[in-house]
């Protein structure tokens, strides 16, 4: 019961209330089911082995479009041209460092206030901006000795 109710506020989280159907509820639990950064293919790969119908790649990506929008789910990087989404509960701009090796996800402080505070005082209005870091995790790096 406690597990069922768990799942059912996931399923609406992920969709801010949105449209909820079978395929949808299914992504939503597989993706709170993953650790760390993934692609749409990965998430689609793992949705197939329980449905191969829900986890058809149109359906997945219109689920994370609509999971990103809700805020469920965060971009944290690219691997291979790939988007990488992860979930996110820390709140506040912030960027993500996302390990090559095993996708573990971490928040980094912006790295770019001065230089937007600065840009703000000769009239310049910064709409969006970039980071990206390119690393290993603490274990992927102790592993590969480097
Ligand atoms: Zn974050
Ligand atoms: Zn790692
Ligand atoms: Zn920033």
């Amino acid at each position: 019961m406690r597990v069922d109710q768990e799942t059912d506020a996931i399923e609406r989280l992920a969709y801010a209330g949105g449209r909820l159907t079978r395929a949808r509820r299914l992504i939503a639990r597989t993706a709170a089911q993953l650790h760390g950064a993934f692609t749409i293919d990965t998430l689609a790969e793992r949705v197939r082995v329980t449905d191969a119908a829900s986890g058809a790649n149109a359906t997945v990506y219109r689920a994370v479009a609509a999971m990103e929008r809700a805020g469920f789910l965060t971009r944290v990087g690219e691997r291979g041209g790939h988007a990488l989404f992860a979930r996110c509960s820390t709140r506040g701009h912030h960027h993500h460092i996302v390990c090559e090796t095993c996708g573990r996800v971490a928040h980094a402080d912006c790295p770019l206030t001065q230089a937007i505070e600065a840009s703000n005082a000769q009239g310049f209005r910064i709409t969006r901006h970039e980071v990206t870091m390119y690393g290993l995790c603490p274990e992927c790096a102790a592993r590969t000795g480097s």
